[in-house]
């Protein structure tokens, strides 16, 4: 992400941040912070927007969603030098974890919401099926906010806001201030592809814009970013009694099984960590080798490492440390690891070859669990290491943590894979793969833990923008009223019979 700096403004005029390269340093642009005032005024039209939008045939939405994705693949080039630009991250990653994963929700949305949505009837129980029919319907639930953090600034930012509309809501997306115009970009492509006026609209800003979109008139907010955040984002939605999803921080573990592939399981390793300069929600934090197979592991993972190619032109692998406040913890939790023990076999430190914000993919063993390295969440390009006996200490060691987003674990065996990943304390899991499970929208994606609440993704994800309303229909037509007065004695012994019978003989049981 961009270095991002507040300039001075005088009293009573909207602040303005300016922000600047990782890779260079150089200033790229400034804005101004959207207030609480312009917040409002967004809901209201957002509000007036949404009558038309959410009445129109889910057809016509998705039709507006396909030209969408025609919009993105025309603009891609342009989407990729907005994210580069403003994060640093290799230019494949970009066209990988923006590009691609968002042309692959939109596609998968436009195709799949009208089903998602479809009204679906209820199979009732007991006697209550010869008297009642019901079904349930999915209605938008209004103006969504979305709040998306710098390290997807696009996907993160197109995935949420392509869920709510599709559910017929209209959206106000407030990018994070240190990647602004990649978040605002969405924007450009919708409106390429005739999205009518106030459907979408984003708002540019920091946490006092964040702040003012939860404490409006939203009825739901969806927030992607830091632990401490969300906490006050549910804060403020409770509030205000409206539900939101709050998709937070994570400290993935990978597990490595004594049957591992070891060649893939050591580029699984170097790739989960450094994929996008370590900046990922789903990123393998901590790997757990057992103690057997570690020696040739690790050897494996430094030479993968060593042969990492880190840079900001031509080709390159990785990029630079998105945020210079990023760069700090990094080098915090770096600096406390040494202190207590652990030993860097490779990197280790800023790249001295690179002016701007780059640290080098490193590899570090004899991590331990009071380290911050493995406590807290690093987001860096860092592989840390820590040795155990066997699998079942890696699932107690692994499910030690605060967080619970996602985790990994590798082995030639895939059924037992499968049996240790679902042993993790997290929202999800994979086998002889990482980072993957965001990335398959079928999929519903949310943390465990202080990583999160709620999820998002897939036809849970798509309902969970829509408030799921049962209408139950008397079978009579209206042609008699249930009686329900005088109470009397008779009525009173009547019922009580029937629930003796229904709950309390076999044959009651069987009809109820
Ligand atoms: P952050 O919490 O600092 O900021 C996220 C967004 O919230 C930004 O747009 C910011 O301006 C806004 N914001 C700040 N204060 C606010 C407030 N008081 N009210 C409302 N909004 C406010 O997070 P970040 O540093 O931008 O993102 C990195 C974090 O996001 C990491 O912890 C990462 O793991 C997490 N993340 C999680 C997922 C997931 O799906 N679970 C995905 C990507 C990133």
């Amino acid at each position: 992400m961009a270095i991002v700096k507040e300039l001075e403004t005088p009293e009573g005029v909207r602040r303005k941040l300016e922000i600047s390269s990782t890779q260079t340093l150089e200033r790229i642009a400034e804005f101004e912070v959207a207030t609480a005032e312009d917040v409002n005024h967004a809901v209201e039209v957002a509000r007036k927007a949404q009558e038309s939008w959410g009445a129109l045939p889910i057809a016509q939405r998705t039709a507006v969603l396909q030209r969408a994705l025609g919009a993105l693949l025309e603009k891609q080039e342009e989407v990729m030098d907005l994210v580069v630009g403003e994060t640093g991250k290799a230019r494949q990653e970009a066209l990988m974890m923006e590009i691609w994963a968002a042309a692959d929700v939109m596609h998968f949305y436009a195709k799949n919401a009208a089903r998602f949505l479809k009204p679906e009837s209820l199979k009732l129980h007991g006697i209550m099926r010869f008297l009642k029919k019901a079904h349930v319907e999915y209605h938008p639930l209004g103006v969504v906010g979305v709040i998306s953090p710098w390290n997807g600034p696009f996907i993160l930012s197109v995935n949420p806001t392509v869920q709510a509309l599709m559910a017929g809501n209209t959206v106000i997306l407030k990018p994070s201030e240190v990647t602004p115009f990649s978040g605002r970009f969405v924007l450009d492509i919708f409106q390429a592809a005739g999205l009518p006026e106030g459907v979408l609209q984003v708002v540019l800003g920091d946490g006092e814009t964040g702040a003012a979109l939860t404490a409006s008139s939203v009825d739901k907010i969806s927030f992607t970013g830091s632990v401490a955040t969300g906490r006050r984002v549910g804060v403020a939605c409770a509030e205000n009694l409206i539900p939101c999803s709050l998709e937070l921080g994570g400290k993935d573990a990978m597990i490595v099984c004594a049957d591992a592939e070891l060649e893939f399981a050591a580029a699984g390793a170097v790739g989960g960590s450094c994929l996008n300069s370590g900046h990922y929600c789903c990123g393998t934090e901590r790997v757990y080798v057992v103690d057997s197979i570690a020696d040739e592991f690790i050897e494996r993972v430094v030479e993968n490492t060593k042969a990492l190619r880190q840079g900001k032109e031509g080709e390159y692998d990785v990029g630079s440390v998105f945020w210079d406040k990023q760069m700090s913890i990094i080098e915090s939790h770096m600096q406390d690891a040494l202190d207590k023990g652990a030993k860097v076999l490779a990197g280790g430190r800023r790249n001295p070859n690179l002016e701007g914000l780059y640290y080098e993919p490193t590899v570090i063993v004899d991590c331990t669990h009071d380290m911050d390295i493995i406590a807290e969440e690093t987001f860096g390009p860092i592989v840390a290491i820590i040795r155990v006996k066997d699998e079942q200490e890696a699932i107690r060691m692994a499910n030690d943590t605060r967080f619970g987003l996602g985790g990994n674990v590798w082995t030639k065996d895939s059924r037992r894979g499968a049996r240790l990943a679902a042993q993790l304390k997290t929202g999800s899991g994979c086998v002889n793969d990482m980072t993957m499970t965001f990335g398959v929208p079928e999929a519903p994606f949310g943390g465990r833990k202080e990583s999160g609440v709620s999820q998002v993704n897939g036809k849970k994800g798509l309902q969970n923008y829509c408030h799921a309303m049962p209408i139950i229909v008397d079978r009579l037509g209206g042609r008699q009223a249930p009686k329900m007065y005088p109470y009397t004695k008779e009525s009173f012994e009547g019922m009580q019979k029937t629930l003796n019978f229904l709950w309390g003989t076999r044959i009651g049981r069987w009809l109820a």
